[in-house]
C-alpha cells in the first residue's frame, strides 16, 4: 500500500487549547507505528493526519481494523470546543478541498468537505450568489476560518438564520465515510430530493461522532442587490417591545441580532442593549419603506429608542467585531476597525437557547446581565462569553434558567476546573439519549469516532481501546 499521510502541526495556540485527555494510554499497533513516521512524538497530542483524497479510505479501513479511536476534523480551528476527547487520532479533511460542481441556474453547489467557507463565498461572488451563512469568527489569534464540512458537522449558524434558516436547511446532499471505511451517500443534488431517511440531518450537528463527511451539496442564494443595517438602542423593555412588533410585522429582515450592553461596549458602541437589524431587498425603495415602518412614531417604545442607519460595510464590520468580543477585549471607539480582541483561551464560551418569546426573561437574568452575549432574536439562540473566573455553579444556574425558559445551554469552551471536580458536561442528557446512543451504535459499533463526544449525551461510553 502506498499510504504516506502528511502530518500537519496545528499552530501552538490551537494545540495548547486542544482538550485531549489522557484517560487511558492508546495501544500500539503496526499501522499506528507507520503513522508515526520519523520518530515524531505521539501525534494524538500534537499532530493531525492529513490524508490525500486517494489515501483516505485505506487509512479509515486501517484505523477500523485496529479499532483505533479517531476524530474527523476539518481545518482544526475549533477542535477544543465541547467535551474533552479521549486519546485519538485526528483525521483532517484539509486536503479534501475544492468545488466539484456548481450549477448557478439550479442554485446548487457540490464541494469537498475540507473547502474553506471563505473560498466558497469568493467563488460564488462572480455569479452574484452566496451561501447564506455568517463568516466564521476568529478564535483567539487564529484568523476566522473554517471548512464547510466542519460547519455542517457542528450544525451551528449565526444571525442569517433569521431569514435563511440554519445550515441543515441549506443542505441538499452529502457523502460520508463510515467508521469502517464504507462510503455512503444521502440526499442528492436537486433541491426537491427529500425522499428517504434523512441521514443528512443526522450528520448535521454530529460533531464528528457518526462519520467523516467527505462532500456536500448545498443550496446557494442570490446576493440581495440592496442591503442596509439599522441600529436600535435604548432600555431593554422598549427594545423588546419593538422586537415583538417587528416579529409580528410583515417585515422580513435578513438578521436580527440582540446584543447585551457589555457586547455593545466591547464593539465600540454605547454600553446599552442594542438591536442590529439587517434589511435586504431587490430595490432600495423597499429598504426605505421598511426603515420608515420601523421608525413609525406610533410604535411601542418609540420615545425611548434611538434608531440609526448603518450602511452594509459598517454593519459587516460591527458584526465581525461583535463575534470577536471576548471578556478581556478592549473597547474601541473606531467602528470601522476590526476589534483587536486578545482572546482568553481559558474563558467560557456558551451556546444559549430559549423560546424566542422568553428572550426578555433570559436577558434580565442577573447571571447574564454583565456578560457579552448576542442572541439571534428571531430564533432565541445565541452565544455568551465569560471570563475564566466565572464559577461553574453559576454556569449551571444559567443552564437551569435556559431549560426553564424552554431552551438549553451548551458549554462550548470552559476553563480547567479550579477544584477537584470534573468539567461541566458540554451537553445535558437529551430526552432522546437512548435513541442517540442507538444511532451511534449503528454508525460506529466500535465507538471509534470522537471518543468522549456525543451531542445530547452527557457522558458517552468510551471505546475499550481508547
Ligand atoms: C453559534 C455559532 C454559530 C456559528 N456560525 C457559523 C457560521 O455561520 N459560519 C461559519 O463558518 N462558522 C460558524 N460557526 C463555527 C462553526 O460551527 C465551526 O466550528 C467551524 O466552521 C469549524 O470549522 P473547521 O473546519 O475548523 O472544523 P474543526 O474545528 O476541524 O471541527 C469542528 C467539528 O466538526 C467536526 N468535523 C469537522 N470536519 C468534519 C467532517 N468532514 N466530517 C465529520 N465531522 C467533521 C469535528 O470533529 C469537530 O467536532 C459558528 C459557531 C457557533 C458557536
Amino acid at each position: 500500500m502506498q499510504f504516506s499521510p502528511a502530518e500537519v502541526q496545528f499552530s501552538s495556540a490551537q494545540l495548547s487549547s486542544a482538550q485531549v485527555q489522557d484517560r487511558r494510554r492508546p495501544r500500539q499497533g503496526p499501522n499506528r507505528r507507520r503513522l508515526r513516521q520519523g520518530g515524531r512524538p505521539p501525534w494524538h497530542h500534537r499532530a493531525v493526519i492529513r490524508p490525500q483524497p486517494s489515501e483516505l479510505q485505506q487509512l479509515v479501513r486501517d484505523l477500523h481494523r485496529q479499532g483505533t479511536a479517531w476524530l474527523p476534523a476539518g481545518l482544526g480551528s475549533r477542535l477544543d470546543w465541547g467535551p474533552p476527547l479521549a486519546p485519538c487520532e485526528v483525521v483532517s479533511c484539509a486536503a479534501l478541498s475544492g468545488i466539484r460542481d456548481h450549477n448557478p441556474g439550479d442554485f446548487t453547489i457540490t464541494v469537498a468537505a475540507g473547502t474553506p467557507l471563505v473560498e466558497l463565498q469568493e467563488a460564488l461572488a462572480p455569479h452574484r450568489q452566496w451561501l447564506a451563512l455568517d463568516p466564521p469568527f476568529s478564535v483567539g489569534p487564529a484568523p476566522g476560518h473554517g471548512s464547510i464540512g466542519g460547519l455542517v458537522a457542528r450544525g451551528l449558524a449565526g444571525g442569517y438564520r433569521e431569514r435563511y434558516l440554519g445550515v441543515r436547511d441549506q443542505l441538499i446532499g452529502l457523502r460520508l465515510m463510515r467508521a469502517d471505511g464504507v462510503e455512503a451517500r444521502a440526499g442528492g443534488k436537486v433541491v426537491k430530493n427529500v425522499a428517504g431517511y434523512d441521514l443528512m440531518r443526522l450528520l448535521c450537528g454530529s460533531w464528528g461522532s457518526l462519520g467523516l463527511i467527505t462532500e456536500l451539496t448545498l443550496r446557494t442564494m442570490p446576493v440581495p442587490p440592496q442591503r442596509r443595517g439599522l441600529l436600535l438602542s435604548g432600555p431593554l423593555e422598549a427594545l423588546l417591545e419593538r422586537l415583538a412588533w417587528l416579529l409580528r410585522s410583515g417585515l422580513t429582515p435578513e438578521r436580527l441580532d440582540l446584543w447585551s450592553p457589555a457586547l455593545a461596549a466591547a464593539a465600540g458602541q454605547e454600553e446599552a442593549p442594542l438591536l442590529l437589524v439587517g434589511l435586504a431587498s431587490v430595490h432600495g425603495a423597499s429598504l426605505d419603506e421598511q426603515e420608515r415602518s420601523l421608525a413609525e412614531p406610533s410604535l411601542p417604545g418609540s420615545g425611548a429608542l434611538a434608531m440609526r442607519r448603518c450602511e452594509t460595510e459598517l454593519l459587516a464590520s460591527l458584526l465581525a467585531r461583535g463575534q470577536q468580543a471576548q471578556p478581556n477585549s478592549q473597547p474601541s471607539s473606531a467602528p470601522d476597525q476590526a476589534a483587536a480582541a486578545p482572546a482568553d483561551p481559558a474563558a467560557w464560551l456558551l451556546r444559549l437557547g430559549v423560546t424566542p418569546t422568553r428572550i426578555g426573561e433570559l436577558l434580565s437574568d442577573p447571571a447574564l446581565a454583565a456578560l457579552p452575549f448576542n442572541l439571534a432574536a428571531g430564533s432565541g439562540l445565541g452565544l455568551a462569553w465569560a471570563p475564566a473566573q466565572l464559577p461553574a455553579p453559576q454556569v449551571q444556574a444559567l443552564r437551569r434558567r435556559c431549560r426553564a425558559l424552554g431552551g438549553q445551554l451548551t458549554v462550548l469552551r470552559q476553563p480547567p476546573p479550579s477544584g477537584p471536580g470534573a468539567p461541566l458536561p458540554a451537553w445535558e442528557n437529551a430526552p432522546a439519549k437512548a435513541m442517540i446512543e442507538a444511532v451511534k451504535a449503528q454508525f460506529d459499533p466500535k465507538l471509534q469516532l470522537a471518543p468522549g463526544r456525543l451531542p445530547g449525551v452527557a457522558q458517552p461510553s468510551l471505546p475499550p481501546t481508547a
